[in-house]
Order: structure tokens, then sequence, then C-alpha cells
């Protein structure tokens, strides 16, 4: 392969070279007297990227669903009534985990291409005098669909009903990529993992958790079975700098970079930077005469766009094609809308020449699928989007010398 693939999938993303370099270095000795000096500052700074006001990050050597896990098994007991609601793969999923691990679950299915039912959340909790629901989760940005749900107005409805549940998220296609603020929000739990916008490989699952999370850990009654995901054998070990198993400490080394780069770029630009990458693609969509999965603009992701294909037309085919003839990962369409959807992954290490790439090869793809559609129409209306708009360029020099030169 003379240049490397061009990835443009939802997770895992691409590694900036800082990033990647910073991992190639020999074994090292995780229980040496110098290695807390490196953890310890890696808590800190993770706990800056969601925004907390207390609590603490456990670092898994895991992917995401492992810190999933983590959540529920420290936080809640077999038979707790939870709230939860299903739009999507990642959503389905966890509902599926918290089913098999023994919860009540109160299911809101909701539509495909819709997010978190804030009406439906609040009439439940409303009737919920009781209190006997112990948490309400939501996933804040659901990958499959390509929509971002309103966490921040749950917990409105949930401050509206009084009710004390606990808040679990799953943010691992939004964090350190979408605005997570775990403060102000109120959330519990925010699960996270390593190879979407953290911009390393997988490997690391990431859970955030507030005091109020720390306290149910404390009180849970019974506890639920757990060892390898237990905050407890966590807690003992991180606060001295340690783990209680053998950390990946490579994974910990791009991680240290990747926090650097975040906090080099600063969180706020990063957030515009994704929506500007995001919009670029919008305005592709639009000039394809394609729909996005999302239903309507409150549901728009700034991390990953599903676009449906003609109905004569197999999305798959569309995404085999763009990975034999072009080199160009795509995100496939997921279970129920499997060969209606492709998706394009614009999260992480990304800029406009980048999305202008994936742009430029989903649109070759698109029309040796046969679909009926102008070659640099898309490509086109990004460029024209972000041209217009390129003083806000994401990876641009200061270019005080650009008239002078
Ligand atoms: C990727 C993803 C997961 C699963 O994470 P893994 O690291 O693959 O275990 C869960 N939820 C969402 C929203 C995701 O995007």
């Amino acid at each position: 392969m003379l240049v490397q693939p061009h990835l443009f999938i939802p997770g895992p993303t691409n590694i900036p070279e800082p990033v990647r370099m910073a991992m190639n270095l020999p074994m090292e000795d995780m229980r040496s007297p110098e290695f807390p000096k490196f953890t310890l500052p890696l808590f800190e700074d993770l706990k800056k990227v969601f925004k907390m006001k207390d609590g603490r990050v456990f670092i898994f050597p895991s992917s995401g669903t492992g810190a999933w896990e983590s959540a529920i098994e420290n936080t809640l007991t077999v038979g707790d009534k939870v709230l939860m609601s299903s739009f999507g793969q990642f959503s389905h999923l966890w509902v599926d985990m918290a089913n098999r691990m023994g919860l009540k679950v109160i299911l809101c299915d909701e539509e495909w291409g819709t997010g978190v039912p804030l009406d439906k959340y609040a009439d439940v909790l409303a009737k919920d005098t009781d209190h006997e629901i112990k948490a309400v989760f939501a996933t804040h940005n659901e990958t499959a669909t390509g929509v971002t749900s309103d966490i921040a107005g749950v917990r409105k409805v949930m401050d509206a009903a009084n009710h004390p549940a606990l808040l679990m998220v799953d943010g691992v296609s939004s964090v350190a990529s979408l605005d997570m603020q775990m403060g102000a929000w109120g959330v519990d739990c925010c699960v996270s993992g390593s190879q979407k916008g953290f911009m390393l490989p997988t490997g690391l699952g990431i859970l955030a958790v507030s005091d109020k999370a720390l306290e149910a850990n404390k009180a849970q009654q019974p506890r639920m079975n757990r060892c390898f995901f237990s905050f407890e054998d966590m807690i003992k070990t991180n606060d001295l700098g340690f783990f209680p198993y053998t950390p990946a400490t490579q994974l910990l080394r791009g991680l240290r970079t990747s926090l650097d780069m975040i906090a080099e770029e600063g969180l706020e630009n990063i957030f515009a930077r994704h929506h500007r990458m995001a919009e670029g693609v919008r305005k592709a969509v639009d000039a394809w005469g394609l729909k996005l999965c999302a239903k309507e603009p409150k549901w728009h992701s700034d991390t990953v766009s599903a676009i449906y294909v003609p109905e004569d037309i197999d999305s798959a085919e569309v995404v085999k094609t763009a990975y034999y003839r072009y080199n160009v990962s795509l995100g496939v369409g997921l279970t129920k809308v499997a060969g209606k959807v492709f998706r394009i992954g614009h999260l992480g290490a990304l800029d406009e020449v980048m999305i202008g790439g994936a742009l430029f090869g989903v649109e070759m793809a698109l029309r040796d699928c046969g679909v009926d559609i102008r070659l640099g129409s898309g490509t086109g209306a990004a460029a024209q989007y972000f041209s217009e708009t390129a003083t806000k360029s994401a990876n641009s020099r200061d270019d005080s010398n650009l008239k002078a030169a």
C-alpha cells in the first residue's frame, strides 16, 4: 500500500504522529517509585476533559464496554430499577448489558434517528414519587445513527422531578470531541474509551465518576459481584499512583501526549473544530440530495454522520467500493440500518483537507455504485463552506505573513 489507509470510521480514529511516537518506547517498570509521578497527573488532567467538579477517573485496560460494565456493577445492585432509552445500536447494547446484569430496565424504545426522549423521561420520573428508579441512563452520542442527545436537558428533567437517581452517560464517541460538562450537568458516571476523541488505539476504558457515584458505591446493598472492574481495588492502588494489575503502559504514555495536545488546542477550540468538520460533511450530504439518519437538526452529531443511500442501493456496497477502490474506510450501517446507511466518522485528529478527502472518496464510491450524484457537488459545497469561513480554519498557522509574502 503506497499510502496509509484513509480512516473515516467513527473509532478507532486517526492517531496524531506525536501520540503514535510517544507510544513507541521500551517496556517500563510499572511498580517503579517514579511511576506515580507520571500517573497521578494523568488522572488530574483527565478530570479537566470531563469538566468534573468532584469525583475521580478510572482507567481500565479494556475497551469502552468494560467501563459501561464497571459503572453498573459498582454503583447499582441486582433488581434495581433504571430508566434507559434505545435509539441505535450502542444505546441498545447498553440496555442489553443492564438486562443481563440483572437491572430492571424501564425502556423508552425510540425511533432510530432520534435521541433521549426528555418528555418521556420527565413523565416517568414525575410518577416515580417513591424514588424506585436508582439510575437514569443516556447515550450522549449514538454512534450508529449520528445522533447527539441533550444531557443538560436530562439533568433538567431530573431536577424538575426532584429525583435523586444517578445519571449515567455513555460518552464514548463524545468526550474530548463534544462538550461534556459532568460537573455542571450533574453526571455521575461518564463512560469513555481511548480510540475515539482521545485519538489513541483501543485498549483503555475510561470511566469518570462523581462523588455521588462514589458514595453509591460505598452504600451499595447488596454489592454486585465484581473483580476486574472494581472501584475499591482501583482506588486503593490509584491513590498511590499504581494499578491493581498490569496497566497498559504504552497506551498511558500515548494518553499523556493526547492530553497535552488537547490542552494545547483547548477544549472549546476542539468542539468548534468538530462542529466545523461536521458542517462541511452536512453541506456535502445536502448537495448530494441525500438524507441524514438524524431526523432533525437538533439531533445532528458533530462526531459522526450516518447517511441514507437511495432505496435501490445497498450502502454496504458503497462502503466496500470505497475500501477496495479508494483505500477509504467508512462506517457500515449497523443492524436495523444495515444496507441503508453508511457513516462518516469525523472525530479526533481531522482537518478540512482530510474531510475533503473523505468526501472525495465517498462521491466516487457513490457514483460507482449507481447513485445519481454529480461528482464535485458535495466536495464543492464543503470547500465553499470551509473557504468562506477560512479564518476559523482548523489547522491553520499564524497567517500574519500571508499577505506580505
Ligand atoms: C464505540 C462505542 C461504544 C463501545 O466502545 P468499545 O470501546 O468498542 O467497547 C459504546 N458506546 C458508544 C456510543 C460508542 O461509540
